[in-house]
């Protein structure tokens, strides 16, 4: 397979060829949710780049095994290894069980990415099932001496990594940095300094998540499960690790000090991260009132938006944006989203029904490569759409009469014009029940339009004709002073 595809690298800060250890499996791991709220905007944009990373892959010939994780453990509510876990405290406001509250959130994921067509991945770990991976590879850190146990904790010692590799590397934060910055040890620590993280966890007594270690019983720090788990399924060394900018640090750091202590060696040959999202130009969070659930797309009832928004608009509203970039939310923006969409969906029926002539009046080689070449620079979705209007623009011109096409390009645009809006983009077009109930819903309103016509006529023989047929098919009309109404029966 030719490598064709060139993926920005956050490790090396540039654009690399792509080229799998073993083609032509390809090894991606993504983090996932952690399953104690409801999915919102920032879980779309990390779920679509890396469903577009994953069908893109595909397209190439590659076989990708996807494993995106759930951190259904671990994480809790400060960066500094301190508070409750996030988990373990909604099940106890909400008295359910935490693998109920776990179960719920992973429920509403799952349904949220079904929605905006993100393809399931090959594998998904939850990190309350692997918790003798994780603590095996806390052992293999501990016996190399880059870790060390206190109070029943294990930390990971970030000083004493940093003698003999490079802690920081990814992220470019700076050890002596992180010392000024971080809050000062006040005695009472565990930590030898604040800047190292926990492995394991010793369980306080009100925490309900714990499971038996050498070291106490406990819970896994919430950076040595991605390591656990992306080394069993992908190998000690893979190829693609990626996720949202907002995970560079402290996790992403973590993992790769995590996995080069482990094993000597980095798992990940290139780091992808998607960027955030904002909502009129301000970061999305609880706290600012900005924060917006997929749920409340789909309805509209939150006071930001304007109407609500069908899934498919969300994703090409991401879409359109280079996953690096950030991402501003407004309702002009996703309206627009909505249109543009329409646009090329129509344009996609609308190349069913041409009839070819004897050439092409426009090189149609040419956008279909510069669609390609897009895309196989670091998955350049906004220039590939760019080059999809471009067609479509020239679909429509041949449909009017204002341009031709040759029975050769129609053979291979038709396909390919398929292949890359649904099939690579991920793009639907509207359920086609919902369509069916729509054009149903038209007639039905015609059929009953021409039944209050023949009546004012006085032509009762026909309108009662439509009453009673209708009747038979389960729909009851009833007349109103000002028209009809109907329903099923
Ligand atoms: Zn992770």
């Amino acid at each position: 397979m030719e490598p064709s595809l060139r993926i920005y690298n956050t490790m090396s800060r540039k654009k690399e060829v792509f080229e799998p250890l073993n083609p032509p499996l390809v090894g991606l791991y993504v983090c996932g949710p952690t399953v104690y709220g409801e999915p919102h905007l920032g879980h779309a944009r990390s779920a679509i780049t890396f469903d577009l990373l994953f069908r893109y892959l595909r397209h190439l010939g590659y076989k990708v095994r996807y494993v995106r994780n759930i951190t259904d453990v671990g994480h809790l509510e400060s960066d500094a290894d301190e508070g409750d876990d996030k988990i373990g405290k909604k099940a106890r406001l909400e008295q359910l069980e935490p693998m109920e509250v776990a179960q719920l959130y992973q429920n509403s994921y799952h349904f949220h990415m079904d929605a905006l067509n993100v393809l399931r991945p090959s594998i998904e770990p939850k990190a309350s099932g692997h918790i003798q991976e994780q603590i095996e590879k806390t052992q293999r850190i501990l016996d190399k001496g880059y870790a060390y146990v206190s109070g029943g904790s294990v930390y990971f010692d970030v000083e004493r990594y940093q003698q003999d590799h490079h802690y920081g590397k990814l992220s470019g934060r700076d050890i002596d940095e992180l010392r000024s910055n971080t809050r000062q040890l006040d005695g009472q620590d565990l930590k030898r300094n604040s800047f190292d993280f926990a492995l394991w966890k010793q369980a306080a007594p009100e925490h309900i998540m714990r499971w038996n270690s050498p070291w106490s019983q406990g819970f896994p720090g919430w950076h040595i499960e991605c390591s656990a788990m992306s080394a069993k399924y992908l190998g000690e060394r893979f190829d693609i690790h990626g996720g949202g900018l907002d995970l560079l640090f402290p996790h992403h750091e973590c993992e790769i000090a995590q996995s080069v202590a482990a094993n000597g060696q980095e798992a990940v040959r290139y780091w992808m991260h998607n960027n955030m999202i904002t909502i009129n130009g301000q970061k999305m969070g609880k706290s600012l009132g900005n924060f917006i659930t997929l749920e409340q797309f789909a309805t509209g009832e939150h006071p930001a938006l304007a109407q609500a928004y069908d899934p498919m608009t969300i994703r090409f509203f991401m879409l359109q944006a280079h996953y690096r970039s950030t991402l501003d939310f407004s309702n002009e923006a996703l309206q627009a989203a909505e249109k543009g969409l329409a646009r090329l969906l129509a344009a996609a029926q609308t190349l069913r029904k041409l009839r070819p002539a004897e050439r092409s009046s426009q090189d149609l080689q040419a956008l279909r490569l510069a669609c390609q070449q897009a895309l196989d620079d670091d998955l350049n979705t906004p220039i590939a759409i760019a080059n999809l209007f471009e067609i479509s623009k020239f679909i429509n011109s041949v449909h009017n009469g204002q341009a031709t096409i040759s029975a050769e390009d129609l053979a291979e645009l038709a396909p390919w014009f398929d292949t890359l809006l649904f099939e690579v983009l991920g793009l639907r077009a509207e359920n086609a029940a919902d369509h069916k109930g729509k054009v149903l819903d038209g007639v039905l309103d015609l059929l009953l339009r021409l039944r209050l016509e023949a009546k004012q006529n006085r032509d009762f023989a026909t309108s009662d004709r439509i009453r009673d047929a209708l009747a038979a098919l389960g729909v009851q009309v009833k007349d109103r002073k000002d028209g009809f109404e109907w329903e099923l029966s």
